[in-house]
């Protein structure tokens, strides 16, 4: 019976679509090529992706059935350009799947996974396609721009490190590595998703609200209860439990370093990136790690101080402690006590509205950018999507803007930034601007991390903006994942300056920000570092020892983390960022053994911005100039350190960097 309905039902939508074109299928003649959101069925996208298959399978053919000696213009550039068809619907999907999740998109990325994974092998395996790489690559490449050295260098390895050498039998468990920890590592992220709504429920806050709330919650038993709740994602021994899916994670990573030659996933991993090993990443992450954790402590101190004053009075049983769910609380009253600061009273200055019109005054400022909202345009969710035209000051078009920063059940926790489409040249020469999203989970009034939250994802969009590239695999944010975070972090600098508070915060009766409050507010922005460089570092070092693992017999996960937190010098009272169960980021986001970045990143755009500060004027133009055409326009078309000398004209230190943490 069942069967019977399910083939009328399919009969019935062949008939009502017949005349429909699926709108991955064409070009969109939408306003500045915009998805067109509302003529996207969920129907569309895995035929969408098949005829992407076969289109993209078909150029690369072309490539190599050429019987000509392989040039860039014959093999690189037509490969760079293949695709078409995927990337809309990849473009689309991804975001969509983060942002706006239904169960139907779910069954779509659930068929969709395996499809484009085979489909990615099969090129990553095709040998003629790679042999005309090869050539070009060990060839002259004099002839070459820079630009054109830097894709030819990025394919090369890529293939390489694919696995185009290895025998077959390797080739076929690679294969199958491959597309099981696609699906592993999407539904990984799709149970800490079920997680953090499962929390909003329990406690009527979004995930991202949780430090707000274990600031402002007095009811000390709630806090425990919250930060149990917090830390335990994924690790609850229901559906949505993670652990075993962190284990296989595990294992196929490890599995598949050992096929490609190497001794762990961290060592497979690195080996493109800036800090190149992990012998490198270790030490970087220890050194901090002392100088943080020391801080940390003097923090305790001060903490438990204003806790004996609550045990005098009677609020807290005698011999009280600081613990883990006490941090915040408490660091907002030594902060009240220390600098006068209570985010209460800043908060009404930082509408949301507000912040966003901050990042685009010091985008225009700094880089003569001019930011103006569009309406009329296609978008994925009305109601609260913005989009936006941004255009250089010669009034030619950059890119497109979207954002979506309110929070919602569909959405995944955090910030992030995402390429809808990326910047590169056609194949008849035209410039194809970027369509760029930020996206995060915010509420109206903004704490001071927020803001800086909003001013970050900004960084990344500027870098995917401004892009002058011509190929898309180096355009904008396509560079190495230690060195991505450098224009995210960089813009953060400018969130407080006085100058632009008194151009955007400004509360609901028109009144800026009162000078009193942004000394404050900037005096107070080394507060508790000890505390926030420990918690970073601690999640970057745990992603770093899952990495560095050569087998998982044997690992038990709370076990392998209270070790690793003992090893680091951890202290009781503060936990990684993330535990293992709910790191989004490392198990499903592209950020394993890469949280580190982060912190890597942080030495350069610290230094960086000294230079600015050094000059006497953090607006200096001619310099923001320079770090537009040394950087922001760049994305990978030049290896990164190249590009740091070309701006500072020296290579970076970390004393920028330590005192920005207050640990110096
Ligand atoms: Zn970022």
């Amino acid at each position: 019976m069942k069967k019977i309905i399910l083939t009328m039902t399919a009969a019935l939508s062949l008939l009502a679509c017949t005349n429909r074109q699926n709108p991955f299928l064409t070009e969109w003649d939408t306003p500045y090529g915009i998805p067109p959101f509302g003529d996207i069925h969920s129907e569309d996208y895995i035929p969408a992706i098949e005829a992407g298959i076969e289109q993209q399978s078909r150029e690369i053919e072309a490539i190599v059935e050429n019987t000509e000696e392989p040039t860039f213009e014959n093999t690189i550039l037509p490969l760079e350009l293949a695709g078409g068809i995927l990337d809309r619907v990849e473009g689309v999907l991804r975001n969509l799947i983060e942002t706006d999740r239904t169960p139907e998109l779910d069954s779509v990325m659930e068929k969709a996974i395996p499809m484009l994974t085979e489909h990615r092998d099969n090129i990553f395996f095709n040998k003629g396609l790679y042999e005309r790489i090869a050539k070009l690559y060990k060839a002259d490449q004099s002839q070459l721009t820079r630009e054109q050295q830097m894709v030819l260098k990025k394919h090369f390895e890529t293939f390489e490190r694919n696995g185009v050498g290895l025998t077959q039998d390797k080739q076929i468990r690679l294969r199958e590595i491959n597309t099981e920890l696609a699906t592993k590592t999407q539904k990984l992220g799709n149970n800490i998703q079920s997680e953090n709504n499962a929390f909003r429920n329990k406690f009527g806050i979004s995930i991202s609200d949780y430090p707000n709330a274990m600031t402002t919650t007095e009811d000390r038993a709630l806090r425990q209860e919250m930060l149990e709740a917090y830390t335990m994602r994924g690790h609850n021994g229901n559906e949505f439990d993670n652990r075993q899916l962190v284990l296989d994670i595990m294992r196929l990573r490890i599995e598949k370093a050992h096929i490609m030659g190497y001794k762990n996933p961290a060592a497979y991993i690195l080996e493109p990136k800036m800090a190149h090993d992990t012998e490198t990443v270790d030490a970087f992450l220890s050194s901090i790690m002392v100088a943080a954790v020391a801080k940390a402590k003097e923090e305790v101190t001060d903490m438990q101080k204003l806790m004996n004053i609550d045990v005098a009075n009677g609020k807290l049983p005698a011999g009280s402690k600081i613990e883990p769910w006490d941090w915040w609380y408490y660091a907002e009253k030594v902060r009240k006590q220390k600098y006068d600061l209570n985010e209460e009273l800043t908060k009404p200055y930082f509408r949301l509205d507000n912040v966003v019109k901050g990042i685009f005054i010091a985008a225009n400022k700094l880089y003569g950018v001019n930011i103006e909202e569009l309406t009329d345009v296609p978008s994925y969710n009305a109601n609260v999507v913005t989009t936006y035209k941004v255009t250089d000051a010669d009034d030619n078009l950059l890119g497109i803007f979207t954002t979506d920063y309110l929070p919602r059940p569909s959405k995944r926790g955090g910030a992030w930034m995402n390429n809808i489409r990326n910047q590169y040249t056609d194949a008849q020469g035209n410039a194809v601007r970027p369509i760029i999203v930020n996206v995060a989970n915010l509420e109206e009034h903004l704490t001071i991390d927020e803001v800086q939250t909003v001013f970050h994802e900004f960084g990344h969009a500027l870098h995917g903006l401004l892009s002058q590239c011509n190929y898309p695999s180096v355009s904008g944010t396509n560079v190495t994942r230690d060195f991505v975070e450098t224009f995210s972090q960089f813009n953060e600098n400018w969130a407080f300056q006085p100058e632009l508070l008194a151009q955007y915060a400004k509360n609901e009766n028109g009144e800026v920000i009162p000078a009193e409050l942004v000394n404050k507010i900037n005096n107070s922005l080394k507060f508790n570092q000890g505390f926030m460089t420990t918690e970073l570092c601690a999640a970057s070092i745990l992603d770093m020892k899952w990495h560095e693992l050569e087998s998982i017999d044997g690992i038990d996960i709370d076990a392998f983390e209270k070790q690793v937190c003992k090893q680091m010098g951890l202290i009781h009272e503060i936990g990684p960022r993330y535990r293992t169960t709910y790191f989004n980021h490392i198990f499903s986001s592209g950020y394993s053994a890469g949280y580190y970045g982060y912190l890597w990143a942080e030495v350069l755009d610290k230094d960086a911005f000294s230079v600015f500060e050094a000059s006497g004027n953090v607006w200096n133009k001619e310099l923001a100039t320079k770090f537009k055409q040394t950087f922001l326009e760049k994305g990978g078309s030049e290896e990164p350190m190249v590009l740091y000398v070309q701006f500072a004209g020296r290579q970076p230190d970390n004393t920028a960097f330590l005192k920005g943490r207050g640990l110096k």
